[in-house]
């Protein structure tokens, strides 16, 4: 049986949907105003994982992912500019172009990494009608009061009326009032505790809606709460997202679903742990990132070479996802090498000679890697499971065990399944990459030549027309005191 870890309890607990076989899960999705860095994509590749092996499971999932394009301000507060609204004011672009430009591009990553579409895929802006609703409801419902064109959730009350505020995220409320900058008399809000369900816009802000409270935009946390339950009820069973948006994020979500619908909307809220550089977390707003592009190219001082996308997602996965993972070059290269071995033995899966009889036995693997995923989607140890296998599958090559034609085709089905459906790995071979890439360094150190000749016959138009042309094709050179370089740039 699935046990899923549930951060509002704290505890791994027994997988019980609320009605099967359908499962309803949301994952926070990213706020499209700057490229998704790799920490982004490691929480959607959690995420993915949970979503494959529900499925392998064979319920129904109705996986919800939003983009989120108006209402994050900057520092992840009630006051700033909106996130997407500035990158638009920097560019000189429309906030939409923003929007379209960086969604685009967080597809493209997510299919390079073999990350499963999402059933469904809202955008903020898309609902602005269901959330002005919502803020209407929790008005009604008394949690909230309008201030200055803006309406702000009553915390204060909503606590005082015994609301478990804090649970999920375990912040002690009165440590919470404590903690939060007291207010100077000229703030709209009765208490800082309180988070902003509707913000009136100023003259200079762009994106902007009318509504019953004037011009204005939704609260960041209010999308989350009106998406999810639009397509899945007001109750439904996973709500997933990055660690790191527990707070303020997901409380102010549960507060805000019980104050519109009288109960709380989720059953199990899991939160996939940091991507770390350098042992600080990966952050756009920090600029302590890598992005998935530089890590494919190689073109980042950090890296002593290119890694492929399933590289990497056979990187992540041999982390747990609640637990932190640091990536350095070094943890790339290792991964690399298991990831390469385990191609390896997969191909001499299909090739091994059969017997009567087996000394080999399935079940016992498939229970094993049964219970790996079962543990709270336990992917490194699905893994070293998977290499354990990969012994008998030696074996058998080596003639010191047996295994009969049927249980083969179950061995190769059961393995294949866990290796590309489950972990979402795709083939990739060492030999094919490493062929690929020593005939493209060969070909551009001819033309590095060849330029290098131009240059001394003083022929600029060829080497300026060698230099443009591989440019183009995306092949930057680079010309230091050791001679030239290339990398590649997408
Ligand atoms: P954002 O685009 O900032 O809204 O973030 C999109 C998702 O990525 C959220 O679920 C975040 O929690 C998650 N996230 C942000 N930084 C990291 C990181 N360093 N490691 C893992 N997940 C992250
Ligand atoms: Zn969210």
């Amino acid at each position: 049986m699935l046990n899923i870890f549930n951060s509002l309890s704290g505890k791994k607990e027994p997988f019980q949907p609320l009605n099967p076989p359908f499962v309803g899960m949301y994952v926070c999705g990213p706020t499209v105003y700057n490229h998704v860095h790799l920490g982004n994509a490691r929480t959607f590749i959690s995420f993915d994982i949970v979503f494959r092996y529900l499925s392998y499971l064979d319920y129904k999932v109705r996986y919800v992912r939003n983009i989120t394009d108006v209402g994050h301000l900057e520092n992840d507060a009630d006051e700033g500019e909106d996130k997407i609204s500035k990158r638009a004011r920097i560019e000189q672009l429309e906030p939409m172009e923003i929007v379209q430009q960086y969604t685009v591009g967080f597809h493209n990553i997510m299919e390079k990494f073999n990350a499963l579409p999402p059933s469904i895929e809202p955008s903020a802006t898309g609902h602005i009608v269901e959330q002005i609703q919502m803020v209407q409801d929790i008005l009604k419902n008394g949690w909230a009061y309008e201030s200055n064109g803006s309406v702000y959730f009553d915390v204060k009350k909503y606590i005082d009326a015994g609301h478990p505020y804090g649970k999920l995220s375990g912040r002690n409320v009165d440590e919470l009032f404590s903690g939060t900058r007291a207010l100077d008399g000229q703030s709209e809000k009765r208490n800082p505790m309180d988070f902003a369900l509707w913000k009136k816009a100023s003259a200079e802000h762009i994106m902007r809606w009318p509504s019953p409270w004037g011009d204005g935009f939704p609260g960041w946390h209010l999308e989350c709460s009106v998406m999810s339950t639009k397509y899945l009820g007001n109750q439904f069973d996973i709500h997933g997202g990055g660690m790191d948006l527990k707070f303020p994020h997901h409380e102010c979500e549960v507060a805000q679903c019980s104050a519109a619908h009288g109960e709380e909307a989720v059953n199990y809220w899991m939160h996939a742990n940091m991507l770390t550089l350098n042992g600080k977390r990966m952050s756009k707003s920090t600029g302590n990132t890598l992005l998935p592009q530089e890590i494919f190219s190689g073109n980042n001082p950090f890296l002593s070479k290119a890694y492929s996308p399933m590289v990497l997602r056979f990187f992540m996965l041999q982390a747990h996802y609640r637990s932190t993972l640091d990536i350095s070059d070094k943890a790339l290269a290792a991964a690399e090498k298991g990831y390469f071995r385990l191609q390896e033995s997969l191909k001499v899966l299909s090739t091994l000679p059969t017997s009567n009889s087996s000394t080999v036995d399935v079940s016992h693997w498939k229970k094993r890697f049964h219970a790996a995923m079962d543990d709270d989607f336990n992917t490194p140890v699905l893994i070293a499971e998977l290499f354990d296998a990969t012994k008998d599958i030696n074996r058998i090559q080596g003639g010191e065990a047996t295994i009969t034609e049927r249980d083969l085709k179950d061995f190769e089905t059961l393995v294949n399944t866990f290796v590309f459906d489950v972990l979402g790995l795709q083939s990739e071979t060492n030999a094919n990459t490493n062929a690929n890439s020593d005939a493209l360094d060969g070909a551009l150190q001819v033309l590095i030549e060849l330029r290098n000749k131009a240059r001394a016959d003083k022929n600029w138009a060829l080497s300026d027309a060698i230099r443009d042309q591989l440019s183009a094709k995306g092949i930057v050179l680079k010309d230091g005191k050791d001679g030239t370089t290339y990398s590649l740039s997408s």
